[in-house]
């Protein structure tokens, strides 16, 4: 008898590219942090679609604006105006305390917007000669798979044979500010930088260096753009992980969580005097900024300007790294990092790979995914109750110490 489960992974097997190389489970359904598969079993997502879904599935709010939305109008285009728009940018500019907004779709597509901003600014406001526009990037980042962004990737698998590269990127360590500084020349536009890696581990830079990158750049007129795509909009217990070092960033790249885990949104935010060098036919997307993207994201920012789920991820963060310290004393884990409900967990080569340690989680109904061989990667959504997360955790602990 072939299950509902082997049926579909056949069928993903066979006619999907194996660009992915997910767990064998297959989600039917979904409701705040639980998903439900095809055969009807449950399971506490851990991950939450790596920070798209910080107001878990099926948030009441969420779903209603997208359906109200539906009713009314889904796509103009930006030939037109829709009633949406204008709210959206103004929302969504005073949540990061920004003049402008340039929406775009996916991740990626605002981080090519970035590149993009920062190079013109460079030209048309720094002074930088033509063609010779660079920007300062850390190793082990991950920005998306666009040909420019996997360019100055120094991850081989993310890299090798799609070249060739586009240049004007210089490569430097993360969390080492002498290296960035030393980066920084007459040409440099701008410092691109996750301000904690998330798809390298969820690496914290050493304290101080948000703050050293924000001096060095405003000391050298280098515009700090910071990717906030999956730190941002609460994971960390603020608004913006910038916050923890007090760090106003020139350009916040947004995107996953302002979709709501409905619909692709992303989008560039700065001041008027970087977003304001595009003029009109000079960049742009069909889809961006569409009344359906609009209304969820609208309602994403009305949620996060109550501050309800940033002090959810810093109160049941703090219990996370706690119980995940007590872990991490035993021969089970050699590292934790992480900040609000957010956590890398290098597993100890005996244990088993990080690939291993989410099956087993999965048979235990525990859904995480693992990151670069040894780590898994804990992201519940933001709305996850006390008691699932300390379910969750005693099954990672079962699978680590049983
Ligand atoms: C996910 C992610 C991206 C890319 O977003 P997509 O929507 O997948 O294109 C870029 N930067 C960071 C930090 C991310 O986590």
């Amino acid at each position: 008898m072939v299950t509902a489960t082997e049926r579909s992974i056949a069928a993903a097997e066979k006619y999907s590219a194996h660009n992915y190389h997910p767990l064998p489970v297959v989600v039917a359904t979904a409701q705040g942090a639980w998903m439900t598969d095809v055969e009807g079993r449950r399971y506490l997502d851990m991950l939450a679609g790596y920070s798209a879904l910080n107001f878990g599935h099926g948030h009441r709010r969420l779903i209603n604006a997208a359906k109200e939305q539906l009713d009314r109008v889904t796509l103009t285009s930006r030939a037109f105006h829709h009633d949406r728009f204008g709210e959206f940018c103004t929302e969504l500019a005073e949540l990061c305390g920004m003049e402008m907004v340039l929406p775009m779709n996916t991740g990626a597509e605002a981080v090519e917007t970035a590149v993009k901003t920062a190079r013109k600014w460079g030209y048309r406001v720094k002074g930088v000669p033509d063609g010779k526009a660079k920007i300062v990037v850390a190793d082990n980042n991950f920005h998306g798979r666009t040909t420019t962004i996997i360019s100055f990737s120094t991850d081989e698998e993310a890299r090798a044979d799609y070249g060739p590269y586009t240049p004007g990127f210089e490569i430097v360590p993360y969390g080492d500010l002498a290296a960035l500084e030393a980066a920084v020349d007459e040409h440099t536009v701008a410092v691109l930088l996750e301000p904690i890696q998330g798809e390298a581990g969820v690496l914290v830079p050493p304290a101080g260096y948000l703050a050293g990158v924000r001096r060095v750049t405003r000391e050298r007129n280098v515009l700090f753009m910071a990717d906030e795509i999956q730190s941002g909009l609460g994971r960390t217990g603020r608004t913006f992980a910038c916050e923890h070092e007090d760090v106003v960033p020139d350009v916040y790249i947004l995107g996953k969580a302002l979709g709501g885990g409905v619909v692709p949104v992303s989008a560039v935010v700065s001041s008027r005097e970087v977003l304001g060098v595009h003029k009109p036919g000079e960049h742009g997307s069909t889809f961006g900024g569409n009344p359906l993207a609009c209304a969820v994201a609208l309602e994403v920012i009305a949620i996060l300007r109550s501050g309800e789920y940033q002090e959810r991820a810093a109160r049941l963060g703090d219990h996370l790294h706690h119980e995940l310290g007590l872990l991490a004393g035993g021969p089970a884990v050699t590292a934790v990092r992480g900040r609000g409900l957010w956590a890398g967990v290098d597993i100890a080569p005996e244990i088993g790979t990080g690939r291993e340690v989410s099956e087993r989680l999965m048979a235990r109904g525990v859904l995480v995914k693992d990151t670069h061989g040894a780590t898994i990667r804990i992201a519940p959504p933001l709305v996850i109750s006390k008691e699932d997360l300390d379910w969750g955790l005693e099954r990672l602990r079962e699978v680590l110490t049983g």
